[in-house]
C-alpha cells in the first residue's frame, strides 16, 4: 500500500489531510513535535477504523538530522513514501517594531527551514521511486501579507518559491511539488486569535464563513491523486474568495 507523511498532524489541519489520505487508501505516518499532542486523542484510533495502517513519529521538523532520522524510519516502517504533506506550523504574531529576533528566527526556522529539511530528504526518496507527491502549506498571508505577521508571512512566502523551485527538479523524476494557501480556518491556531480579529477576517471573506480543514484536505486529496498527475509548481488558495 502507498503511504503518506503529514508533519505537526496530531490536530488542526494536519489530523484532517491525515485522515483523508487514509480515507483515499494512503498508509499514514503521523508527526508531531512531543509525545504529549498524542495523550487524549483519537486521531490514531480514527485512521485506523479507515483500514489504513497508522504509526506516530515524534520529531522536531525544524532539525535537519530529526528529519533525516524522521523520513528513514517512515522508510523502513511502510516501504515507500509517495506522499509528504508540509502542515507543521506556528504563530508569534506581533507588529514588526514589536518582533523579536527570536520569535523571527523562530518562526522561519519551523515553517520554511522545514520544508527544506523534508523536501530533501523524502524527495530523495520519492526520486529514487520515480513518483511521489508533496504538498506544502503556504498561507494567503504570503501571498498578499498580514499586519502583525512579519515573520509568518516571510516564511509563507518563501514556501512558494520553495514549492516552485522543487517542482522545477523533481519533475522529470515524477515528483510533483504543489501549495495551497488556506485563508482563515477554523483550528487552534486560529482559535487564538482575538474577537476583533477575527472579525475583521470574517468582513473581508465572500463566503463569509471561516473555512474547516476537512476543506484543506479536499484540495490536497486532489493534489495528491491521479487527477492531479499533471499540476505542479501551482499554488491553490482556499480562503472561501477571501482576495479576487
Ligand atoms: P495547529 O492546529 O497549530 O497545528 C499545527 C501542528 O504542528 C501542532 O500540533 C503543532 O504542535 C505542530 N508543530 C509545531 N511545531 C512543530 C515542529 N517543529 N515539528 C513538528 N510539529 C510541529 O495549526 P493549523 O491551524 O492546523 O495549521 C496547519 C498549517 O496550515 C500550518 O502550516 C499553518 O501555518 C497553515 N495555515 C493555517 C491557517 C488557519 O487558518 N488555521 C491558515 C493558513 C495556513 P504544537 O501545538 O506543540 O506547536
Amino acid at each position: 500500500m502507498a503511504s503518506a507523511i503529514i508533519t505537526g498532524s496530531a490536530r488542526g489541519i494536519g489530523a484532517a489531510i491525515a485522515l483523508r489520505l487514509a480515507q483515499d487508501g494512503y498508509d499514514i505516518a503521523l508527526n508531531d513535535i512531543s509525545e504529549k499532542m498524542f495523550e487524549n486523542n483519537d486521531i490514531v484510533e480514527k485512521i485506523r477504523e479507515t483500514g489504513a495502517q497508522c504509526e506516530y513519529f515524534i520529531a522536531d521538523v525544524s532539525d535537519h538530522g530529526q528529519c533525516e532520522n524522521l523520513i528513514k524510519t517512515v522508510k523502513e516502517k511502510f516501504g515507500t513514501i509517495d506522499v509528504l504533506v508540509n502542515n507543521a506550523g506556528i504563530t508569534r504574531d506581533a507588529l514588526m517594531m514589536r518582533t523579536t529576533e527570536e520569535n523571527y528566527d523562530l518562526v522561519i526556522s519551523v515553517n520554511q527551514k522545514s520544508v527544506f529539511n523534508m523536501m530533501k530528504f523524502a524527495g530523495t526518496v520519492m526520486m529514487r521511486q520515480k513518483k511521489g507527491r508533496i504538498v506544502n502549506l503556504a498561507s494567503v498571508a504570503g501571498l498578499y501579507g498580514n499586519p502583525g505577521q512579519i515573520n509568518y508571512s516571510a516564511s509563507k512566502a518563501a514556501i512558494i518559491g520553495m514549492t516552485k523551485t522543487a517542482a522545477k527538479e523533481l519533475g522529470a523524476r515524477g515528483v510533483t511539488v504543489n501549495a495551497v494557501a488556506p485563508g482563515f480556518i477554523k483550528t487552534p491556531m486560529t482559535d487564538a486569535l482575538t474577537e476583533e480579529q477575527r472579525n475583521k477576517m470574517l468582513a473581508l471573506i465572500a463566503m463569509k464563513r471561516y473555512g474547516l480543514p476537512e476543506e484543506i484536505a479536499g484540495v490536497v486529496s486532489f493534489l495528491a491523486s491521479d487527477d492531479a498527475s499533471y499540476v505542479t509548481g501551482q499554488v491553490i488558495e482556499i480562503s472561501g474568495g477571501l482576495s479576487m
